[in-house]
């Protein structure tokens, strides 16, 4: 059975209806890219670039990156990468990078927040990124945008990078809707944003205030709360009226109960494991849009995660 799902990878992941979307993968190095092009990627939905930072003594080097993220892109030539820029901090810390104890750290130091207050850490990250987009199709996308002031000052920086690098066009820029300020803010955001990608691992964690490793409340860290769901279409539909697209890269793309709804919602981008791309691909091309949409819309109107849960497509 798997060897019969591993062989749609040349199929178009396009609904009963016609509806296509883009089934993405998931990658922590460049080597991943070989196996996410095995498993049928139509791209890199989400690039997690922390690889680079960990188990080392030292910040990496612009080369290091620049290195690196080449061979990420050529790997998957000529389908567009995307990069997140360094997600760390608060639980996952670095050995050489000094920072204060903090009681909640998924609330605190960390990500884009640490990025720019160390602008020269930052710096030396954008600069080998947009090198690498040299070599091939990128994009580029920041994690835990909470405001709007974060975003300017993240796209003033990346301007002026690439200014120095002699970089006339700026790859596509999106922000990872995992906050819910960005979430409500959406219309807002999408203004000044190619795209959206919905981090729904923490979208949900930050929503319900349910800690997405913490078995003890993990019956409020669902996919398909209702609460969690409202938020989702509410971002789609942001994008779409201000001309963009919408993806998300957290766990919940690659899941099969999520997707019918997720399609119904719009999404237009599905980023996930690689191994998780077959059954995907099959499940979507097992859709009706249409329905979807009646799906999606009945799921908005459930009241709990259990009424959304049992709602049957068709
Ligand atoms: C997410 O939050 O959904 C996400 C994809 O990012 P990470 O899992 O790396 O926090
Ligand atoms: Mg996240």
């Amino acid at each position: 059975q798997l060897l019969a799902a591993k062989n749609n990878k040349h199929l178009p992941s396009i609904t009963m209806d016609g509806r296509e979307v883009e089934l993405a993968a998931n990658i922590g190095s460049p080597q991943d890219a070989v196996s996410a092009l095995e498993w049928g990627a139509a791209g890199v939905g989400l690039f997690r670039t922390e690889f680079l930072y960990m188990h080392k003594n030292s910040f990496p080097s612009e080369e290091t990156q620049y290195a690196a993220y080449k061979e990420a892109v050529e790997r998957m030539a000529p389908h567009p990468v995307i990069f997140r820029t360094l997600d760390i901090g608060g639980d996952k810390a670095l050995p050489y990078l000094e920072m204060a104890a903090e009681e909640n750290p998924f609330l605190g130091y960390r990500a884009l927040r640490l990025c720019l207050d160390r602008p020269e850490l930052f710096r030396t990250q954008l600069r080998a990124i947009l090198r690498a987009g040299e070599h091939g199709s990128i994009r580029m996308m920041f994690p835990m945008v909470a405001t709007l002031d974060e975003l300017r000052r993240t796209k003033q920086m990346l301007r002026e990078a690439a200014f120095e690098l002699g970089i006339a066009r700026l790859p596509e820029i999106g922000i990872m809707v995992e906050i819910p300020s960005a979430a409500v803010l959406a219309r807002m955001f999408a203004e000044e944003v190619d795209f959206f990608s919905i981090g729904s691992n923490d979208l949900i964690q930050y929503t319900m205030a349910a800690d997405r490793g913490n078995k003890s409340v993990s019956y409020l860290y669902q996919h398909l709360e209702p609460a969690v769901l409202h938020l989702i279409a509410g971002v789609i539909e942001a994008a779409h009226s201000a001309g963009k697209w919408a993806g998300m890269c957290g766990e919940m793309a690659g899941d099969p109960q999520a997707i019918p709804i997720l399609l119904g919602l719009g999404l237009d981008e599905f980023s996930m494991n690689a191994p998780s791309l077959p059954v995907a691909r099959e499940l979507v091309r097992s859709l009706s849009y249409a329905e979807c949409r009646e799906l999606a819309e009945r799921a908005l109107k459930c009241r709990t995660v259990e009424e959304v849960s049992s709602l049957t497509y068709r």
